[in-house]
């Protein structure tokens, strides 16, 4: 799953591309938005703004009428020149918004469907989401308070999820916890708020830091350039800890068994010790 500040990058992309631009042409493979488009067709609107939601990806039309995409796993958005070639084929196209200038391609997307303004303020999809990190207006107060429901999660799937605070992915989950010297299997209720504000605020800044890396190159969380050296711990199994030369562990448990990496030396599990056995 693409970490918040991927979609927000391809936002940013999007939005620069499309932005005030009448849309020439558009193509879909999916029934349900050339359906919508038979009706009321999407050729001819303006494109006016293109953002990003937590992990949706809004298209907001002329018209009244906005394209939600969901990436999940495997989908992503290109922005390419009328006639360039495609990086994915031709068979993973599912929707083409093309205006005089690019041509944006979706390819893969889990979701997609059109969607008034008002229809999307109450799409529980969106309804539900936490304070978007990326949001200049964030309140960590009301992300701490939704970790906290979670008391019973491990900390990392508590942060990845999205109705406790919209933007952190499997990557940045682990990089967090490291940054915070915190076992990421830490039931949330055994940490305390300035703890779980501290992985918040980092959170934050890991994203905003990958935000500005315009390059798309990688991410990193350590600060430095080198691309063997960007990461902390995530897809670091069995290399030495950057602080302390334990090997990092890779384990898969918890919440749909995503990957965590962690140093077993540098985050000890806080929960030997407490009354949460
Ligand atoms: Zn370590």
């Amino acid at each position: 799953m693409p970490e918040g500040d991927t979609l927000f990058r391809t936002a940013r992309t999007l939005q620069r591309a499309l932005a005030g631009k009448p849309v020439v042409r558009f193509e879909t493979v999916l029934v349900q938005l050339s359906r919508v488009d038979d009706d009321a067709p999407i050729a001819g609107r303006t494109v006016e703004r293109v953002r990003s939601v937590g992990k949706h990806l809004l298209i907001e039309l002329s018209g009244d009428l906005v394209l939600r995409t969901h990436m999940r796993m495997a989908g992503s958005w290109h922005v390419y020149r009328p006639g360039e070639r495609w990086q994915r084929p031709r068979s993973a196209m599912r929707v083409v918004v093309e205006t005089a200038d690019f041509q944006a391609v979706a390819f893969d997307v889990a979701v997609a469907e059109f969607r008034t303004t008002r229809e999307l303020a109450r799409d529980p999809a969106l309804a539900s989401l936490g304070p978007d990190v990326l949001d200049p207006g964030f309140d960590e107060v009301e992300a701490v308070r939704r970790l906290r429901e979670r008391g019973a999660l491990g900390v990392g799937d508590a942060l990845v999820d999205q109705g406790a605070l919209a933007g952190i992915g499997n990557v940045f989950k682990s990089e967090v916890c490291f940054a915070e010297r915190v076992h990421p299997f830490t039931p949330v209720a055994a940490l305390d708020d300035s703890t779980l504000l501290r992985l918040v605020r980092t959170g934050r800044r890991f994203l905003g830091m990958n935000v500005l890396e315009s390059s798309g190159s990688g991410m990193v969380t350590t600060g430095r350039g080198d691309p063997s050296a960007r990461l902390w711990v995530y897809g670091r199994v069995g290399e030495a800890c950057r602080v302390c030369g334990e090997r990092i562990r890779l384990e898969r448990r918890g919440l749909q068994a995503r990957s965590t990496y962690f140093c077993p030396r540098c985050q000890p599990c806080e929960v030997s010790g407490t009354s949460l056995a």
